[in-house]
């Protein structure tokens, strides 16, 4: 998961604010079984293209990545922050069946995070748990329906919202594209578990970043020491490697968080994978040059 604030750039789109009378109905009656699907799957045809508006919004606020594990995701599916029909481990919870339509509820997802193996119907919460919604004058209060509202935000999630928290503050990796929270309420290590966020698949691509980083950096002291032994070729070869490393931090790319992590902590993550003390000196010292460079 990465921070984004670009959702509140965006009006929420017009097909949930079409369903203000079907979203009242359901927050007046409870019924969630009145939640339609139509309204999330609604498409527009542009120049002869049909888009499907939510979702498509959705993609191009978070890169068409997975909110959640930042996969790379051309056609996520629409993810219910607080879950709309039930919440696991909670029996008596109707679900957060009045947040249907909230635009702020609605996350852009891959199949596993949005499934019971990953994030699913989990949502625990640390404070006082919201069960009903809130009313004004017979309508439905939609300012108290919004992610950041302080009757929701009352409940304290464990599971990060990517446009209200920074995720940046509550993660780390190691080299082995592990995850870990780092937090000291924990919503970082929460977060990990309600959304399977260590499973082999993700730590495994997660891994392929670094390790890719680290044969790009042999490759430039092979050539170095078999070819040229030119101080000023090697940095610039270094100088390569780490503006890759840079590329990968944009939010577009999959698993940016982790490219971050990795930039702001070289010696921590990338030093220790190099083969010698020599290379490790010499390549410290080379980024130690390259963020003076960059005013980094
Ligand atoms: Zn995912």
């Amino acid at each position: 998961m990465i921070g984004n604030r670009r959702r509140f750039l965006y009006q929420p789109p017009l097909p949930l604010t079409n369903a203000n009378n079907e979203w009242e109905e359901i927050a007046r009656t409870g019924n969630s079984e009145k939640i339609s699907t139509s309204i999330y799957n609604a498409t527009q045809t542009i120049n002869g293209k049909k888009t499907y508006i939510v979702r498509d919004l959705l993609k191009k606020i978070y890169y068409n990545k997975c909110v959640y594990c930042e996969s790379i995701e051309f056609k996520p599916e629409i993810e219910h922050y607080r879950p709309k029909k039930s919440v696991t481990g909670v029996k008596s919870h109707p679900g957060y069946y009045w947040l249907c339509y909230e635009w702020t509820n609605l996350i852009p997802s891959c199949r596993y995070c949005n499934t019971e193996g990953g994030k699913g119907n989990k949502f625990p919460v640390i404070g006082h748990r919201v069960h009903l919604p809130i009313f004004d004058s017979g309508s439905l209060e939609k300012t108290s329906c919004r992610a950041d509202s302080q009757y929701l935000l009352g409940e304290q999630p464990y599971l990060l919202h990517p446009d209200i928290d920074r995720p940046e503050n509550c993660f780390s990796f190691d080299n082995k594209g592990k995850i870990k929270g780092v937090d000291p309420i924990k919503r970082g290590s929460n977060t990990i578990s309600i959304c399977n966020l260590n499973r082999d698949n993700l730590k495994y691509r997660r891994q392929s970043i670094v390790d890719r980083i680290v044969v790009r950096i042999n490759d430039a002291f092979t050539v170095y020491f078999m070819i040229d032994q030119s101080e000023p070729h090697l940095n610039a070869a270094l100088h390569q490697v780490f503006q890759e490393m840079k590329d990968n931090c944009n939010p577009e790319k999959p698993f940016s968080l982790l490219s971050i992590f990795a930039f702001n902590n070289f010696g921590l993550v990338i030093t220790p994978l190099l083969a010698t003390t020599i290379q490790k000196t010499f390549t410290n010292n080379a980024f130690d040059e390259f963020l003076i460079t960059y005013q980094l």
